[in-house]
C-alpha cells in the first residue's frame, strides 16, 4: 500500500502483499504466500465483489438502487456487503445455516439481510433460494459461480500483481484451491500466457475430490449446477469446494489450466493454519492452511531453489466458533496457571 489518500474504501481492494515464509518447510526451496486478508474486509472475495458489480454497472444490467441478491458461504457476502454499503445498493444474502455465526453477524453489521437455508440442502439449496428471490422481486444476481467478471477481475488484478512481484525471479509453482474457481480461472489464464514455465497446482479436499473424480457436473441451461456432485462430502475447508463443480472452475479445468491436482487432508490444513499463525505470525482461515498444506507437499518434491507461491484467501478471525479454534482454551491452561503461580500476587481463586 502506498502512502496516499484513497478516494473510497473500494480503492484499497487488491494489491495484497506477497510474503516470504521463513520458519516452515524445507530450507532448499523458497515458499511465498499472497496474503488476501489485507483486503478491506479480510478476504480474496472483496476483489470479486467489486469486479462483478462494476462490470454489471458498466453493462447497464444493474440499476442505481437496485437490490442485489446472492448465495454465499460468507466471504463473498461480506465483500458484497462492503461494496454495496459504499455504493448504496440494498443487499440480500442467502446462506446455509451451517456456516459460521461470525459471518452472518458481519454481513448484518454491514447492513445486509441474511436469509438462512437448511444445512441439509447444502450449497445448491442456498443457490436455489437466491434464484427464487431474484425472480420474484426482480433483484440482480452477481452469480459468482458463473459470472465471467469474477475470473476477469483476478486476471486484471491478482495475476498482474503476481507477475509484477515475480518480475525479478522465476515463479516455478503457483498453488491454489477453489471455491467459485474465479481465482484459479483468472490467474491460470495469465500465467499460462505470460509465465508459461510456472507449474499450476490445484488443490481440493481429500474427502471431496470433485475434479479428481473426473465425473462431469450436470447443469441448468444458465450453467449453474442442478444437483450435488456425487463425489462431494462435507469437509473442513470452509470457502473451498462447494457441493458442485462451478462453471468457472470447469472452464479452466477443460483448458488444462493445472499441471497437478493435489488432495489435501482437512486436519493437516488446520495444523498448517495454526503453524502459519504460531511460527510466521500470519493469521489465516482453514482454506489458507489447506493451500499452504498443498504448497508444503510441492516443496517436498520441488527442485532446489524453486520459488513456490500459494494463495492465503482470508483471515483466521472469521473462524473463532469453528473447529479451527477447537483446541484453543477459554480458561487458563496448566502452563498459564504455572506462570500465574510463579509470583505471589493476583491469583484467581481455584
Ligand atoms: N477460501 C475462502 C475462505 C473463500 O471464501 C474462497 C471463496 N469462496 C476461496 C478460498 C476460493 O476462492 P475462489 O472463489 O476465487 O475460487
Amino acid at each position: 500500500m502506498m502512502n496516499k489518500i484513497y478516494d473510497s474504501i473500494l480503492e484499497t481492494i487488491g494489491n495484497t502483499p506477497i510474503v516470504k515464509i521463513r520458519n516452515i518447510g524445507p530450507a532448499n526451496v523458497n515458499l511465498f504466500a499472497k496474503v488476501e486478508s489485507f483486503n478491506p474486509m479480510g478476504s480474496v472475495k472483496d476483489r470479486l465483489a467489486l469486479g462483478v458489480i462494476e462490470n454489471a454497472e458498466q453493462r447497464g444490467e444493474l440499476k442505481p438502487g437496485q437490490t442485489i441478491v446472492e448465495a454465499t458461504s460468507g466471504n463473498t457476502g461480506i465483500g458484497l456487503a462492503m461494496v454495496c454499503a459504499q455504493k448504496g445498493y440494498p443487499l440480500v444474502i442467502t446462506m446455509a445455516e451451517s456456516f459460521s455465526v461470525e459471518r452472518r453477524k458481519l454481513m448484518r453489521f454491514l447492513g445486509a439481510e441474511v436469509i438462512l437455508t437448511p444445512a441439509k440442502e447444502k450449497g445448491t439449496g442456498m443457490v436455489k433460494k437466491a434464484d427464487e428471490l431474484a425472480k420474484k422481486h426482480g433483484w440482480w444476481q452477481p452469480r459468482q459461480f458463473e459470472n465471467p467478471a469474477n475470473a476477469d477481475m483476478h486476471e486484471r488484478t491478482t495475476a498482474k500483481e503476481i507477475l509484477e512481484a515475480f518480475s525479478d525471479r522465476e515463479l516455478h509453482y503457483w498453488v491454489s484451491g477453489y471455491g467459485t474457481g474465479g481465482t484459479f480461472n483468472g490467474v491460470s489464464r495469465v500465467l499460462r500466457n505470460k509465465s508459461s514455465s510456472t507449474k499450476i497446482i490445484l488443490c481440493e479436499p481429500d474427502n471431496a475430490q470433485l475434479v479428481g473424480s473426473q465425473i462431469k457436473q450436470t447443469r441448468n441451461e444458465d450453467g449453474s449446477a442442478n444437483v450435488s456432485h456425487p463425489s462431494f462430502n462435507p469437509h473442513l475447508m470452509q470457502g473451498w469446494t462447494p457441493d458442485f463443480i462451478p462453471l468457472l472452475l470447469e472452464e479452466a479445468v477443460d483448458r488444462e489450466a493445472y499441471d497437478e491436482l493435489l488432495p489435501v487432508d482437512g486436519n493437516f490444513a488446520k495444523q498448517c493454519s495454526r503453524d502459519l499463525a504460531q511460527k510466521e505470525g500470519i493469521f489465516v482461515g482453514v482454506s489458507g492452511g489447506a493451500t499452504f498444506a498443498g504448497a508444503l507437499k510441492i516443496a517436498e518434491i520441488a527442485e532446489a531453489g524453486a520459488n513456490i507461491l500459494c494463495m492465503l484467501p482470508d483471515t483466521g478471525e472469521r473462524y473463532l466458533s469453528t473447529p479451527l479454534f477447537e483446541n484453543i482454551s477459554v480458561d487458563m491452561t496448566e502452563k498459564e496457571k504455572e506462570i500465574s503461580h510463579s509470583t505471589p500476587g493476583f491469583h484467581l481463586a481455584e
